[in-house]
């Protein structure tokens, strides 16, 4: 899933308006697993002046990334630092911990190439899921909507439990860019296919 739908999906499941300081946690726990794909990003495009093509279709599959990624997407991982933090009653890791779980959790039924070692370092089995959060050849854009549909949903339950404004203001912008871009493509695809129709007749 995206980073945004996985930030907004935990909190829905984990906030507790009881404890508004977990918020931050339940946030930076579901973005985690994805910074070692922002390092990789930043690294390719900046430093080395990498296409985006090249970047996903190469750099991406490459073992050190790979292993850095899926090490960072680990359900025994993260369980392992859910224990530890337990343990030593570091209840700011713990709900870091819990919500990159969520997180490995939620990314296993939508990757198809692109699918993780989800017991990395212990196992190389990968879940290849027939269907795909982003790949139209494996119903990307169905899978797309469902996750932007799941979102504005979460968003009208967590957004009245929500204190700060800069909470209430990031949830109207990811659905903003999410729904815009979406219409974005609608609307090019219908000026796509009246423009071929055009040129039949
Ligand atoms: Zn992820």
């Amino acid at each position: 899933m995206n980073t945004p739908s996985h930030a907004i999906l935990n909190l829905a499941i984990l906030i507790d308006p009881q404890q508004p300081t977990a918020t931050l946690a339940i946030v930076c726990g579901a973005v985690l697993p994805d910074v070692p794909m922002f390092v990789m990003y930043f690294w390719a495009k900046v430093i080395r002046r990498q296409s985006d093509y090249q970047i996903w279709s190469e750099t991406y599959f490459e073992s050190f990334w790979q292993n850095f990624t899926h090490a960072f997407h680990s359900i025994p991982l993260a369980l392992i630092s859910i224990f530890i933090a337990h343990y030593f009653g570091w209840w700011q890791v713990e709900i870091i911990g819990i919500s990159a779980f969520l997180h490995a959790l939620g990314d296993l039924p939508v990757h198809n190439e692109d699918a993780h070692r989800h017991f990395f370092p212990f196992s190389n089995y990968r879940f290849i899921s027939p269907i795909s959060y982003w790949n139209p050849k494996y119903h990307g854009r169905v899978v797309s909507l469902m996750e932007k549909l799941l979102v504005l949903i979460a968003t009208f339950y967590i957004f009245p439990l929500l204190q700060s404004w800069v909470g209430k203001g990031s949830l109207i912008a990811v659905n903003l860019v999410y729904f815009s871009g979406y219409l974005y493509v609608k609307l090019f695809c219908r000026c796509q296919q009246i423009n071929k129709q055009k040129e039949l007749y």
